[in-house]
């Protein structure tokens, strides 16, 4: 079930160079219900790999997406600095490109419509492209957005266009990297896009992962870790010019780029010229500083570990906050489980009452960090750091602690 690969997702070229090699892990989101944590538990290699030709850092093995996504459980609506971030580029782009009741806004994983949903408030037509069975139906129901429950690549573009349905502006955050067909999703996205159309992409920035250690943002979901360098490339291929470029903090940091159809010629931002210069400055299209992530990734684990196991030792009680896909690789790259940490808190409804992949902590309302008072919490989801730390302001009161485990271990 897993296809392993030597060529290259982007340019196609073979020769990939290993980089980061965490080893056999299950799948990050594949939360286990009570009755299979005694269960078989499938697990895939996890390695990271680099292009030397188009500069794309990159997984080296593909899990089938129907494997991955069929029920995939991140709400995006969860997070409230998601929605703020969401509406705030709806209101711009509303603006900037003069959206009306004749516009049409396409949103591929399209989620639970939390971004669209600006759109439609103010009358502007739009359609929602969204996997998951399960939340593209909560799009649909509760929100009214009208979302075709399939991924998003150049099929579905081909037919959207042969039904006239071709978008002014088209959003893709957050799933490019999760894509095995790049170069069709990119094909895709020049397709469906009017030819006065503006695409608005947004990935986990590899600079950010990099400088700050995120070495867990990297699980079998996640196939490509793009610099600006790597983006241009692709996209020029398919036909489409990355015309601007702004980092944003989301996700642990994120480029989202504006890229438009070469046709259009839109002059292209200092922005843009100024970051891929940076990037060869600092070696983005060299395997080099891949190969100093992992060192780093090593001496991370082993401080961890040496921390978690003085406070055990010390009698303290240690819990984790945030069952994420993050957290996943984490704690099974560093072998941290039951031993260690009690449980793990979430919002999410949706997790509550199962357990972790490959760990098996049981996932746990908030409310059980004030009954249980656990002295140190593991904070998993640190993406989210402040407004966690906000809604935990009662347990922090009381004297619990978070532990931050990126870029390193640090009790806050
Ligand atoms: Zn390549």
């Amino acid at each position: 079930m897993m296809t392993p690969r030597d060529a290259c997702r982007s340019c196609g070229q073979t020769g990939l160079v290993s980089v980061l090699d965490l080893g056999r892990m299950p799948l990050a989101n594949a939360l286990l219900r009570a009755d299979q944590v005694s269960g078989p538990e499938p697990a895939y290699p996890l390695e990271l790999a680099f292009c030397q030709r188009c500069s794309l850092a990159q997984l080296t093995e593909t899990v089938p997406p129907e494997t991955l996504f069929g029920h995939y459980v991140y709400f995006s609506s969860f997070a409230q600095t998601m929605l703020d971030h969401a509406r705030h580029l709806a209101d711009e782009l509303i603006a900037f490109e003069r959206l009306g009741p004749d516009s049409l806004v396409v949103e591929a994983a399209s989620n639970d419509g939390y971004l669209l949903q600006f759109y439609r408030d103010v009358g502007v037509p739009v359609l929602g492209v969204e996997p998951a069975r399960n939340i593209a139906e909560v799009a649909r129901s509760q929100r009214g957005i009208p979302t075709l429950t399939e991924f998003f690549g150049e099929a579905l573009a081909h037919r959207l266009r042969e039904e006239g349905r071709r978008a002014d502006v088209f959003h893709a955050h957050n799933v490019l990297a999760h894509v095995a067909d790049l170069n069709g999703f990119v094909a895709g996205i020049r397709l469906v896009l009017q030819d006065t159309g503006m695409a608005v992409v947004e990935v986990p920035y590899v600079k950010d992962l990099l400088d700050h250690c995120e070495f867990d943002t990297i699980y079998h979901e996640h196939l490509c870790y793009f610099s600006l360098l790597a983006l241009d490339e692709l996209f020029r291929r398919q036909g489409l010019l990355i015309h601007d470029v702004r980092r944003v903090p989301i996700h642990g940091g994120s480029l989202r780029l504006y890229a438009s159809p070469v046709e259009q010629a839109r002059p292209r931002s200092v922005a843009v010229t100024a970051l891929l210069r940076e990037e060869r400055d600092w070696g983005a299209d060299r395997a080099d500083c891949y190969l100093a992530l992992a060192e780093r990734v090593r001496v991370l684990r082993d401080s961890l570990r040496g921390l978690l196991g003085r406070l055990k030792g010390q009698g303290k009680r240690l819990a984790a906050y945030g069952a994420s896909a993050k957290g996943s690789t984490l704690l099974n790259y560093c072998g941290i489980g039951r031993e260690t940490l009690d449980f793990v808190a979430d919002r999410s409804t949706v997790k509550q009452g199962l357990f972790t992949p490959g760990t098996h902590l049981p996932i746990c309302p908030p409310e059980k960090l004030l009954e249980e008072m656990p002295d140190y919490l593991l904070l998993l989801t640190w993406n989210f750091a402040d407004e966690i730390m906000r809604q935990q302001e009662e347990y922090r009161r009381r004297g619990g602690r978070f532990i931050t485990p990126v870029p390193e271990p640090k009790v806050a």
